[in-house]
């Protein structure tokens, strides 16, 4: 057994530790694919340590899952953590309240939509949608209406990986399926279609229609479900979902966690519809990809159901709220987007997948090449091979997660346009040997 108390473990044994030891995302115990060792990251590129298989640099085709939007080791966003550190780390938020946390709570309510006022500093994306369901579930409590608490959402969503998130995550073929009879029974719609469809947005109309005396909050992923399936869908639906919850009396829930920060081109997914929902939920891009953190944001009428309940609480307060480091970190974060002319940036990117990609669809087995804003999609008519599909990125220098029929794309901002073009090369090898 290596001495792990010895710096620089070699990367063999520090690998045999891991496959003994370590969980990862949705993997087995013990491992069966050999991850690659991260040395360190500085801008686009995530450095790999040579025994691993790689060698060398990758350049980052994934924002560490949507997050890392000003690249890694931003010496802005270094400075904001190390200065934070000076003051302090952390301290519990029952009670106590800091400049970090009210900052940035200040900044999310000037950025969002209009009328979301109140913030819940989660520690993770999936905990603020659980927050959001605690919030929508607890308003209509609160009104006398506790019928009003199960939630409609789009098949081909994913929300997270708790409880109430896996329930409105998609029951056929998704990642939580193994859980269907144990979780809450939602409802679900079909997955929107692309261009916008009339029947469709009746139909939708009418299932909330039908449902509205259960309904606590209608909860989708505005514009792009990701994890689910990376769907794009016309922003009309969102109007249409705003239009049904008002006229029947149900909250409208968000879920901007991947959407949020620029990444379709909007700061957020809602403002392509010009619409504000009821209760939104932020996170991954939030600090820059930097450190957990996520929140949950409500309107004013959503809050003040709450407190006049007769159990006015909110009743969640995880040990870590509004961490100090985060907040900070978040509040650069903001700063350095907002500062900068971010929609060019993502409108190059856009142009610059588009072209990268394009020659995607010209490969047999590809069913359909998409992009928006900075994410691009190159969708398979068969289950891919994840580990051909990734060995053939990373020869190409890229780092890519292929999964299912699906090989995607969501970098950082500030990759050039030459790392563009080199991820739109890793994406078209991926999809040729996956
Ligand atoms: N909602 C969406 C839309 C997501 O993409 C994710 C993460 N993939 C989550 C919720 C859950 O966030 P977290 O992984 O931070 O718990």
């Amino acid at each position: 057994m290596p001495d792990v108390s010895e710096a620089g473990l070699p990367v063999a044994d520090l690998l045999d530790l891991d496959r003994r030891h370590v969980w990862h995302p949705y993997g087995p115990m013990p491992g069966r694919q050999e991850p690659l060792v991260v040395e360190s990251a500085a801008g686009v590129r995530l450095r790999i340590a040579g025994e691993s298989g790689a060698g060398g640099e990758l350049v980052d085709g994934m924002s560490s899952w949507w997050s890392a939007i000003h690249g890694y080791n931003h010496p802005v966003l270094n400075e904001a953590v190390r200065d934070q550190l000076g003051r302090m780390s952390h301290v519990m938020f029952g009670g106590l309240t800091h400049e970090p946390a009210v900052g940035l709570a200040k900044r999310l309510v000037d950025m969002s939509p209009e009328g979301l006022e109140h913030v819940f500093l989660a520690d993770s994306g999936s905990v603020s949608v659980e927050v959001a369901v605690k919030m929508c579930l607890q308003h209509w409590r609160s009104l006398g209406r506790p019928e009003k608490r199960r939630l409609l959402t789009w098949r081909g969503g994913y929300h997270g990986d708790t409880w109430q998130p896996m329930s409105v995550c998609d029951p056929e073929g998704g990642m939580h399926e193994l859980w269907s009879g144990s979780l809450p029974v939602q409802v679900f719609a079909d997955a929107p279609p692309t261009e916008y469809d009339q029947a469709y947005a009746d139909h939708l109309h009418d299932l909330i229609g039908q449902h509205a005396h259960e309904l606590a909050a209608v909860i989708v992923e505005p514009v792009v479900q990701g994890a689910g399936g990376m769907r794009f869908h016309s922003p009309a639906y969102l109007r249409v979902l705003r239009e049904a919850c008002d006229a029947h009396g149900v909250l409208l829930v968000f879920d901007e966690i991947a959407t949020g920060f620029g990444r379709t081109g909007a700061l957020f997914a809602a403002e392509h519809a010009g619409v504000t929902p009821d209760v939104m939920c932020v996170g991954k891009a939030l600090t820059g990809g930097y450190m957990t953190m996520a929140a949950t944001l409500c309107t004013a009428r959503v809050a003040d159901g709450i407190s006049r309940g007769e159990v006015p609480v909110l009743a969640h307060g995880p040990t870590f709220m509004g961490n100090p480091l985060a907040a900070a970190v978040a509040c650069a974060s903001i700063d350095l987007l907002l500062g900068q002319d971010w929609v060019t940036e993502v409108k190059r990117i856009e142009a610059g997948l588009r072209e990268s990609l394009a020659a995607a669809s010209e490969l047999p087995g590809v069913r359909d090449v998409r992009v928006l804003g900075a994410i691009g999609v190159v969708q398979l008519d068969h289950e891919i091979d994840m580990a051909a599909a990734t060995r053939a990125a990373v020869r190409e220098g890229v780092w890519l997660r292929p999964f299912r029929d699906l090989v995607y794309t969501m970098p950082p901002y500030i990759t050039g346009d030459e790392d563009l073009a080199r991820i739109g090369r890793a994406v078209c090898a991926a999809a040729r040997e996956g």
